[in-house]
């Protein structure tokens, strides 16, 4: 996966810690970091979910590490490719990850009928925000699109 830098280098995909007001620490966060000028940008089908989760842990006061890849469900995909993948011998990030978000989301509508069995309201509601965190990037996935 890769994207062009204002300096005009290509950037690649990395996860790294983001680090806020000092207290406030979200780890294996997806990003965008060019290779020559060291700018970085937060992959953007996660901006508007990492913000979400910001504001959450602002307001419940809690401090201290939170990973990423527990929370949002594309993060986790693209983070389980990510340690694996194997640029030589595997085939493109791009379609590795189109064939495990569908796999993903399939798995997650298996649970979605657990919870519903179970009349779990909660839990229903769980499973569907992380259906959408899903199913939105590969509806509307610019990646998956341009390649
Ligand atoms: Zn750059």
């Amino acid at each position: 996966m890769r994207k062009l830098c204002h300096c005009g280098q290509g950037m690649s995909l990395d996860f790294r810690v983001l680090i806020f007001e000092g207290v406030i620490e979200i780890d294996r966060v997806p990003i965008f970091e060019c290779e020559k000028c060291s700018h970085y940008e937060v992959l953007p089908a996660v901006k508007p979910d990492l913000l979400a989760l910001l504001g959450e842990l602002k307001a419940s006061g809690e401090q201290g590490l939170v990973l990423f890849n527990e929370v949002n469900e594309l993060a986790d995909v693209m983070f389980s490719i990510f340690r694996s993948w194997n640029q030589t011998e595997s085939p493109s990030f791009e379609v590795l990850l189109e064939q495990k978000c569908k796999e993903r989301i399939n798995l997650l509508l298996d649970v979605f009928g657990c919870a519903k069995e179970m009349n779990d309201g909660e839990w229903m509601d769980d499973i569907s925000k992380r259906l959408s965190q899903m199913s939105d990037f590969v509806n509307n996935s610019q990646f998956l699109r341009a390649n």
